[in-house]
């Protein structure tokens, strides 16, 4: 009898998985395991709404196992150490996992490789697993990574085409094996009410809804706030409850403008994916040097705070702060417009606004969270890096009716839609009549401080 290990990581499915394939088909035992790895919880990973959405994914996979015949494994600690400690116990021969992008993803797939060969044992690092196109798949003349999206997106769309797998029919695992208990999404606290539910069921139903009624208008309504006309799959593909390739593969058959559009967009999360993979440390540091003198103080630590509580006196960037915090997740263009708002007009480090995004975001992704904060702030691959999105013009724009702020910012219940967006506009006695707050910076002034301290004039 030969065993293999599938060490899951962000790949928590059994559709369209090359490394359950790849053990299955090369030995008759297969143990499918998940560590809840505890470098990954001490660098601050493990905030709720991603801890509460792992707890659903890992219940999935293991339902799904078992109607297969298997189960899933788990164990807490150091990666490296607990593979190594299933392996001795099973008498395994092979490990196989989906590579990894970030730097510490890397290194756990050097040591656990030394450790595993110094045992006579081997590991299996499967590409194109969490993203669609492995990194490092399409390369420019002379570079290790693509700076720029529109060149790697036109290369990206002629690599051939990848048929997604089916998910296995049996597993079978040897006798014995001993797990920890899942974590359970109930006992995860502070979690946001709003939260969507994990799983690969979930992922693979909302696809199928997300193709029939959603995809043909996505093209014209993914900037409408109050539409949520977009796939809310990301945590699915943060997660890889889906597989990129197969929603890239499973659009392009549905066809049209709405699928060219969603294409698109998965093809950004591998652009930012490639870009970490070559460049680990833009996780923390500026991909391109602005020479920002970032405010700092009381004055700024004041307004950083309003802005996390959603009450900085524009209503479009309050209402998606508070969709954040309810939901864990956050509409593509409120992202846009309330990193704008942090880095541009508050002019503070896009560094505060990504941690808080990756405590609260269910999909905080370091690829795309990071790299997105730093297209945003005008340090990454933005080409137009001292653009600054003005909020009252994005929420008049995306939000004409005002049916988003309506919805998230109650103090302004009944508020026609021009002022809305302007609260500040209106007369005094009834502006009094709204218990909302004033703006925390004029946006002139905002502009100015940017200017300045960017040397931007
Ligand atoms: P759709 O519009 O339906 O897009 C389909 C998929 O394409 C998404 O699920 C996502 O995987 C990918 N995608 C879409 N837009 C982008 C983009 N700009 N960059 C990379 N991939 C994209 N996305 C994350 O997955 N995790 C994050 O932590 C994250 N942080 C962000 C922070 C900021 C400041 C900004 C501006 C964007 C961030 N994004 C992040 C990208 C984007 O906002 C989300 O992927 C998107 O809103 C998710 O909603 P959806 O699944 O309905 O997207």
């Amino acid at each position: 009898m030969n065993v293999a290990v599938v060490l899951y990581t962000s790949d928590l499915r059994l559709h369209d998985h090359p490394p359950l394939r790849a053990a299955l088909s090369s030995c008759d035992r297969v143990v499918p395991l998940f560590v809840r790895d505890r470098a990954v919880d001490a660098a601050g990973f493990a905030a709720p709404n991603r801890l509460a959405f792992l707890a659903d994914c890992l219940a999935d996979l293991d339902a799904g196992l078992r109607e297969r015949g298997g189960r899933l494994v788990l164990r807490s600690g150091d990666a490296v150490a607990e593979v190594c400690a299933l392996v001795q116990e099973c008498d395994a021969d092979e490990v196989h996992m989906a590579a990894g992008v970030s730097g510490y993803a890397h290194a756990r797939e050097e040591r656990l490789r030394a450790a595993l060969e110094a045992e006579g044992r081997r590991l299996y690092v499967h590409e194109a697993v969490v993203t669609a196109a492995a990194p490092g798949a399409v390369l420019p003349a002379g570079s290790d990574h693509f700076a720029v999206f529109t060149p790697y997106f036109r290369r990206w769309a002629e690599l051939p085409p990848r048929a997604p797998a089916p998910a296995p029919r049996s597993v079978r695992m040897p006798d014995g094996i001993g797990s920890d208990p899942l974590p359970r999404r109930a006992a995860v606290t502070g979690v946001s009410p709003g939260l969507a539910r994990g799983g690969e069921r979930e992922a693979r139903e909302l696809l199928v809804r997300w193709l029939r009624a959603g995809l043909s208008r996505y093209e014209d309504s993914r900037d409408d706030l109050a539409g949520d006309a977009t796939s809310r799959l990301s945590p699915h593909l943060h997660f890889g409850t889906l597989s990129p390739a197969e929603a890239v593969h499973r659009a392009r058959a549905a066809g049209g403008p709405g699928a060219e559009a969603f294409i698109r967009q998965i093809c950004w999360r591998d652009f930012h994916h490639q870009v970490l993979a070559a460049r680990p440390d833009t996780a923390v540091r500026d991909y391109r040097d602005r020479r920002d003198h970032w405010r700092t103080g009381a004055a700024a630590e004041e307004e950083t705070e309003a802005w996390k509580e959603g009450r900085t006196g524009y209503p479009v960037v309050d209402a998606a702060m508070r969709q954040l915090r309810h939901e864990g997740w956050m509409h593509n263009r409120g992202r846009l417009l309330t990193a704008s708002f942090l880095t541009k007009t508050l002019y503070v480090d896009w560094r505060i606004g990504a941690r808080y995004f990756l405590d609260l975001l269910v999909d905080g992704d370091l690829a795309n969270n990071q790299l997105n904060w730093q297209w945003v702030a005008g340090t990454g691959t933005d080409t137009r890096p001292n653009r600054v999105l003005n909020p009252v013009r994005q929420g008049l724009r995306h939000d004409p009716a005002g049916r988003y702020v309506h919805r998230w910012v109650p103090e302004l219940a009944g508020l026609d839609a021009p002022h809305v967006h302007e609260p500040w506009r209106l007369p005094g006695p009834e502006r009094a009549r709204y218990a909302y707050p004033d703006r925390v910076v004029e946006l002139a002034e905002g502009l100015d401080r940017f200017r300045r301290g960017r040397g931007a004039e």
